[in-house]
């Protein structure tokens, strides 16, 4: 089974609590007025890669203790999102979700409740650029914060950086978070 995947990250804090391996899948129809990520939207961007590939990737990766999925809109590759963050799970790293989606929309769609049923938590709803938040995960303020297991606290999942830079090896920039360039204006 293979996932299209916009980019990864294999370390990142400014995606969920601790350090995180991230997946930007690829593809988004949900057309969020503001959206920060239109580079993602394209459902034949990115690549497709195999789920075995990406959880090779995440047992190789030292130091992290999970997995973030973002979008795009992972969702709209429920059955290989739920497939991925099932291997996360066998390797003992918690699970993290954004989408645009609510739980009670990801309920109603194929294999929604796969993904939800491997997610320890789940920023949930469409980012709305007149309820602007960026902090603490949620990119507006219509989303939620959704603790679908015991497996962190609130204010953990509240904690987390609103935005990171990391320079590469090679001179590559690479920004993420909430906010990675606005600041909270
Ligand atoms: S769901 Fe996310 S990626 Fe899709 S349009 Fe909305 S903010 Fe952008």
């Amino acid at each position: 089974m293979k996932l299209r995947v916009h980019a990864v990250e294999p370390r990142s804090r400014a995606n969920g609590p601790g350090a995180r391996f991230v997946v930007w899948t690829a593809g988004c129809t949900l057309g969020c007025p503001g959206c920060f990520n239109p580079a993602t939207h394209d459902p034949r961007g990115g690549n497709e890669v195999e789920i075995e590939s990406l959880a090779a990737q995440l047992a190789a990766t030292r130091g992290i203790e999970g997995l973030s999925l973002s979008g795009g809109e992972p969702l709209q590759q429920a059955e290989a999102a739920a497939a991925l963050l099932l291997a996360a799970r066998a390797l003992g790293l918690s699970t993290l979700a954004f989408s645009g989606y609510t739980i009670e929309e990801i309920r109603a769609l194929p294999h929604g409740d796969a993904v939800l049923a491997q997610l320890d938590v789940l920023i949930d709803g469409r980012y709305v650029s007149t309820e602007r938040l960026a902090t603490g995960l949620r990119g507006s303020a219509n989303q939620r914060i959704q603790l679908l297991t015991d497996r962190y606290r609130r204010a953990e999942v509240e904690a987390t950086p609103v935005a990171e830079i990391r320079i590469g090896k090679t001179g590559e920039v690479v920004l993420t978070g909430v906010d990675p360039l606005k600041l909270r204006r």
